[in-house]
């Protein structure tokens, strides 16, 4: 008996006889084109549950797809991306975006076959791989009931007529070969180019042309009229030759502290949200293809709250009036200011050589204070040492770079080593003028760093040599966490991705809003897978960032499919950075540190 007599024959049946069609099936591909693979690997046990997992197959040589646009793994990602979107194109114009019977909901309804629906950014997923031989997508299917009975002729048409018209339509050729050789094209250009940055001593490239702004807040695609595209200032002008023969040219962000100012309303924070989803390269027509940021950048933001688990905030608060030590500031409730403090200290445990921190979602008393604010509220009585007096520590210590848009105060004067002015979304270098009005207004006898300078309590005590031994200020300790503490309290509930920004772990939420470089729920999915793993895999001894480093090693050695608990189809998953895999953890309310 084939798939579709087996469907058929199951038809009127209770919904768990669905169970029958798990493993494999070979399914005709429309006008003779040979075969596809159908592997059934998990059956939802009734209508509710969580889709079916299956993966169809289809040879290689099938594909026509060229062998040199899959040599590499870079080439390999940016083709099961291109396939991907290509199958979820064909997915909607087969079935629509909504189930068949009910036009009510067609908004709402997922299609009955999902593959996944990449965004703007070209991520690696589990959704289409390859093999030597093969080529393999890996779909969800909501198999068809009436109330809780299997529609067998129904399910019959889905898997064995429209799947196979989907999967022809998706990647049997004719493929359009160009598109897909231009999309693996400029991956492997932006991923070489984002290569190139630390050598050039920068931290972002801003292309010439590029488009940054977005159609509305809550959309990432790009406007589609009025928006003025980028002009790099001369004196930051740089280019870059690429791999295809292809070279660019734009704005080099260099390493050290960028301050990004200009009127409200003038695109500072769209240059910034541009430099931050740089991390990731983005699809052709996005306008931000030629934005890329060094891969570990991490954007900081004030996160009232939230929880800490032993952070030493200690180079920005001290001597907090509950007495709590800011070496080891736990919380389950940190405000504005020590919420912010903590996330840029776990970023740069996390291994960030970047921050990227905006005015707009920051604490004003963690970044600034005024002079008279110094006058009236004593430095002993203020247990706030302002961003502005650490960025440069920073720097200076721990090789960190910084760019930050502050619109609202020129206290970055001092210490900003490129200062851009934004004038109706074009950029300037306002340098040298910054660096004078500092110099007018530093009191006298100081060397233009008033700020940094007008902290003598915290400086290091008067040394018996000449020279005081400056004090490091970022020299915590790595965490390392308690075995056992990541564990989730109920164990009979597994992590999983709800939405983007949310991870269920046991009976805990771990809430992600705030990490805002986490741009897809396959993305948060994995994170939860491995949160298990760490959880398993955590030795008394493992500091937190090596834990989190070897589970990026299995998914560099072992691709993602590693991550899943499933074997077979791995769920829809795409690859999270180390920064945000640690933000989750950090934001466990379990969390517990040893010391
Ligand atoms: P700021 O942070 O300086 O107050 P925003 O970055 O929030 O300004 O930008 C203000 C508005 O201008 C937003 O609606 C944004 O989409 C739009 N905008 C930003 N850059 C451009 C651009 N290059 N062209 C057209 N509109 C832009
Ligand atoms: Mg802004």
């Amino acid at each position: 008996m084939d798939l579709a007599q087996l469907l058929t024959s199951l038809d009127g049946r209770g919904y768990g006889d669905y169970k029958r069609i798990r493993g494999t099936h070979t399914l005709p591909l429309p006008g003779n084109s040979g075969d596809t693979a159908l592997e059934v690997d998990r059956v939802q046990v009734d209508p509710f549950a969580p889709p079916s997992l299956m993966r169809v197959r289809v040879d290689r040589a099938q594909t026509g797809i060229p062998a040199d646009l899959l040599a590499d793994r870079a080439g390999r990602i940016a083709a099961g991306d291109f396939l991907t979107r290509s199958f979820s194109r064909a997915v909607s114009s087969r079935l629509g975006s909504g189930s068949t019977s009910s036009r009510r909901a067609d908004r709402d309804t997922p299609p009955p076959i999902v593959i996944g629906s990449p965004g703007q950014q070209v991520l690696e997923r589990t959704s289409v791989v390859f093999t030597d031989a093969e080529v393999e997508a890996r779909i969800t299917v909501a198999l068809p009931a009436a109330g809780r009975r299997i529609k067998g002729r129904r399910a019959a048409s889905l898997l064995c007529e429209e799947l196979p018209q989907i999967v022809a339509d998706a990647l049997i050729a004719p493929l359009d070969l160009d598109a897909l050789r231009a999309h693996v094209t400029l991956y492997r250009d932006q991923l070489d180019l984002r290569e190139q940055l630390t050598a050039r001593g920068l931290v972002s490239f801003v292309a010439d042309g590029a488009l940054l702004p977005r159609r509305s807040g809550d959309s990432d695609l790009p406007l589609t009229d009025g928006g003025v595209p980028f002009r790099s200032p001369d004196v930051l002008r740089t280019s870059f030759d690429l791999p295809s023969g292809r070279s660019v040219e734009g704005m080099g962000v260099p390493e050290g502290i960028t301050v990004i100012i200009g009127g409200g309303y003038h695109g500072k924070s769209t240059l910034l949200r541009a430099i931050e989803r740089g991390v990731y390269p983005h699809v052709a027509g996005d306008g931000r293809e030629w934005v890329l940021t060094r891969p570990d950048a991490v954007s900081i933001r004030a996160e009232d709250g939230r929880s800490t688990a032993s952070v030493d905030i200690s180079p920005f608060i001290n001597d907090l009036p509950s007495g709590a030590d800011t070496r080891t500031f736990t919380t389950t409730n940190a405000s504005g200011s020590t919420s912010q403090a903590a996330n840029l200290i776990e970023a740069v445990e996390a291994g960030a050589s970047a921050l990227l921190i905006d005015e707009d979602t920051s604490a004003t008393n963690f970044m600034i204070r005024d002079e008279r604010m110094r006058r009236l509220i004593p430095a002993h009585r203020e247990p706030i040492t302002p961003f502005v007096d650490r960025v440069r520590a920073l720097h200076d210590e721990r090789g960190v770079s910084t760019v930050l848009v502050a619109g609202g105060s020129g206290a970055f004067f001092d210490v900003a080593d490129h200062v851009i002015a934004l004038d109706a979304y074009v950029p300037d270098d306002v340098t040298e003028q910054a660096r004078a009005i500092a110099r007018e207004e530093a009191p006298a006898g100081s060397d233009g760093r008033p700020h940094s300078q007008a902290q003598p309590h915290l400086q290091a005590q008067p040394h018996p040599s000449a020279q005081p031994l400056p004090q490091p200020h970022f020299a915590a300790a790595p965490r390392v966490p308690e075995a056992g503490s990541l564990r989730p309290a109920d164990k009979r509930k597994f992590a999983r991705a709800r939405g983007r920004a949310a991870i269920q772990y046991g009976r805990d939420d771990i809430d992600l809003t705030a990490v805002l470089q986490l741009v897809d729920t396959a993305q948060t999915q994995a994170i939860a897978h491995a949160l298990e793993r760490l959880a398993d895999s955590l030795d008394a001894h493992a500091t937190l960032t090596d834990a989190v480093a070897a589970i990026d090693r299995m998914i560099a050695e072992g691709g993602l499919d590693a991550l899943s608990p499933h074997t077979g189809h791995p769920g829809h998953l795409a690859r999270p950075r180390p920064q945000e895999i640690a933000a989750a953890v950090n934001r466990y309310r379990g969390l517990r540190i040893r010391g």
